[in-house]
């Protein structure tokens, strides 16, 4: 079980999940945990031969029942490849699996805000190769999406509508653009080649997507890390997160906010380059960059199209 403990001086919850570092670390192909269990293998997490996409609790959960969730998602039963060598189908068949995760973790009383995420590459901690995504339900509301409430506020209206009519309007950090979905590199970018990838039309939660929309969504993801990979010839590490609207409270208030978009936030700079974040980031919270977004911009954009 996992403790909860409030910092009084950023105002911020920490997690302790201890159990944690008993967790399988980088094990090799014909140990890895997400494949399937093939008749007289050793047992995975997945007791079938073969499979299609795979949900389970996490094993080394940082949250449970009654206290939030944590879940592990895999992509596929074969061992290689990524989000963005899936077949259309898969990731069509995907997104639909994260709506699904969605909208059941929501309803629960004991979560508040639920985070689909990945995290791509040893580089940002990654401990099983096999293409899988995570989500967490968080039993509070985290500080990142407190910040997109405040800028709603802030914004008078709907933040994500607002800026993505300014990343449309000015078009030199656009990378990406489909009907239903357009994905560009934000005006302030923390990362090097930092990417949000938007509905155009204001959606709260992948529950209010339609099937079109879903469908573009994971086009649009796909397009994103196929031109990462191409980039600089090599898979991209990258953490990627999708935000949607906060859910119920324990309270049983109702959510408000939101707009549906994921973030790609790669370390990359450079080729082999990694960014850190130290002095400035950590102890003062801001970001120093030494890229520029308009010209990440263009260079993935470039790459996206040459791996399209
Ligand atoms: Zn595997
Ligand atoms: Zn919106
Ligand atoms: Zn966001």
């Amino acid at each position: 079980m996992s403790e909860l403990r409030f910092d009084a001086l950023r105002g911020e919850e920490v997690v302790y999940a201890i159990h944690r570092q008993e967790r399988t670390f980088l094990p090799s192909r014909e140990h890895c945990p997400l494949c399937p269990t093939h008749p007289g293998g050793p047992k995975t997490e997945i007791p079938f031969p073969a499979f299609e996409i795979a949900v389970f609790e996490n094993r080394f959960p940082a949250f449970e029942a009654p206290r939030g969730a944590a879940e592990v998602i895999v992509y596929t039963d074969s061992h290689e490849g990524s989000l963005g060598t899936l077949s259309p189908q898969r990731a069509d068949a995907l997104m639909w699996v994260w709506r699904h995760r969605y909208a059941e973790l929501g309803a629960r009383e004991d979560v508040r805000y639920v985070l689909i995420f990945e995290n791509r590459g040893v580089e940002v901690g990654v401990t099983l190769h096999h293409p899988h995504g995570q989500v967490y339900g968080y039993p509070f509301l985290p500080p990142v999406p407190q910040h997109e409430l405040r800028a709603d506020e802030r914004l008078g209206g709907c933040a994500l509508c607002s800026l993505l009519a300014g990343e449309l309007d000015d078009g030199r950090r656009l990378v990406y653009e489909s009907q239903a979905v357009a994905a560009y590199v934000p005006y302030a970018a923390r990362w090097a080649y930092e990417a949000h990838v938007v509905l155009r039309t204001h959606r709260a939660s992948l529950v209010e997507c339609d099937a079109g929309e879903l469908r573009s969504l994971a086009a649009a993801l796909q397009a994103l890390v196929r031109g990462y990979d191409a980039l600089f010839d090599t898979p991209f590490p990258y953490v990627m997160v999708v935000h949607q609207a906060p859910t119920t409270s324990a309270a049983g208030e109702a959510a408000g906010g939101g707009h549906v978009h994921v973030e790609f936030y790669p370390p990359l700079r450079a080729a082999g380059k990694l960014k850190y974040l130290a002095g400035s980031e950590q102890g003062a919270g801001t970001f120093i960059a030494d890229t520029v977004p308009e010209e990440s911009a263009a260079a993935l954009r470039e790459a996206i199209a040459l791996a399209a």
